[in-house]
């Protein structure tokens, strides 16, 4: 791949995550030629451009070097760094800072009917999740067998279509849990926007950019905080 001497950063395109992510770059001095419906930004102040994508694709966009760093949800990040150390491999990104935005939980939720007293009322269920990783690691912790269902989304309706016992899902207000008559009993991960990069530093001009840009955003979190 041909060196670049251009800071990339990966922001989620439409979400929960994309304004709050936005204002936090616009308040550390970038600003970019605006493109919200297309996928690249040029830097205007900065050698630093914007890349827009799904969530998702971040912490990959960073392994591949596609991308330099990357606002995404702790969920998300934790969740691809535990499929790596899974296969026995050490994640390629790590978790630079955290933004203070975008605040959940994922947590175990169940049916109103269903008797929890901990850990242990889940052996032999079936759970479903978009985050299979993160609950394996949080049953074989807690030594409790369970079966994993993996679905993209649409979770909370899962028991009510009897594809699962119990689920694991993002929780915030817990409005949608209510909505669907389920009960949060645990919770496995507290998560928020975090800013993801390489898990070893870059090396070239790329490397001084990106330290300049976290001196700036560290002065803007510690102002909000
Ligand atoms: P896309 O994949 O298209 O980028 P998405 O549907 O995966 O979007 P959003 O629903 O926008 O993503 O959520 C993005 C992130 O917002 C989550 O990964 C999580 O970190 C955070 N978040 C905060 N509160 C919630 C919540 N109540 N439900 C889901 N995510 C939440
Ligand atoms: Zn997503």
């Amino acid at each position: 791949m041909k060196p670049r001497d251009r800071l990339r950063i990966a922001a989620q395109k439409s979400g929960r995550l994309s304004d709050a992510g936005r204002d936090l770059l616009a308040r550390s001095g970038l600003r970019f030629r605006e493109s919200r419906d297309r996928l690249f930004c040029y830097g205007e102040t900065e050698p630093v451009d914007l890349l827009l994508v799904r969530d998702d694709d971040i912490p990959g966009l960073i392994a591949e070097g596609v991308c330099d760093l990357g606002i995404v949800g702790r969920n998300v990040l934790r969740e691809q760094s535990l499929e790596y150390a899974r296969r026995g491999e050490r994640a390629p990104f790590s978790e630079l800072r955290t933004l203070g935005f975008g605040r959940c939980r994922l947590s175990i939720a169940v049916p109103q009917d269903f008797l929890y007293t901990g850990p242990a009322s889940l052996a032999g269920t079936r759970i479903a999740t978009s985050y299979p990783a993160l609950m394996a690691d949080w049953l074989d912790r807690n030594g409790v067998k369970a079966e994993v269902v993996t679905l993209s989304g649409s979770v909370e309706i899962a028991p009510k279509l009897g594809k699962a016992d119990v689920i694991c899902d993002l929780v915030s207000t817990g409005a949608t849990l209510a909505a669907n008559q389920l009960r949060e009993v645990a919770s496995i991960l507290d998560s928020e926007a975090v800013l993801a990069g390489p898990a070893e530093a870059l090396q070239d001009e790329r490397g001084e950019l990106a330290a300049q840009l976290l001196r700036r955003l560290d002065g803007v979190l510690e102002v909000r905080d």
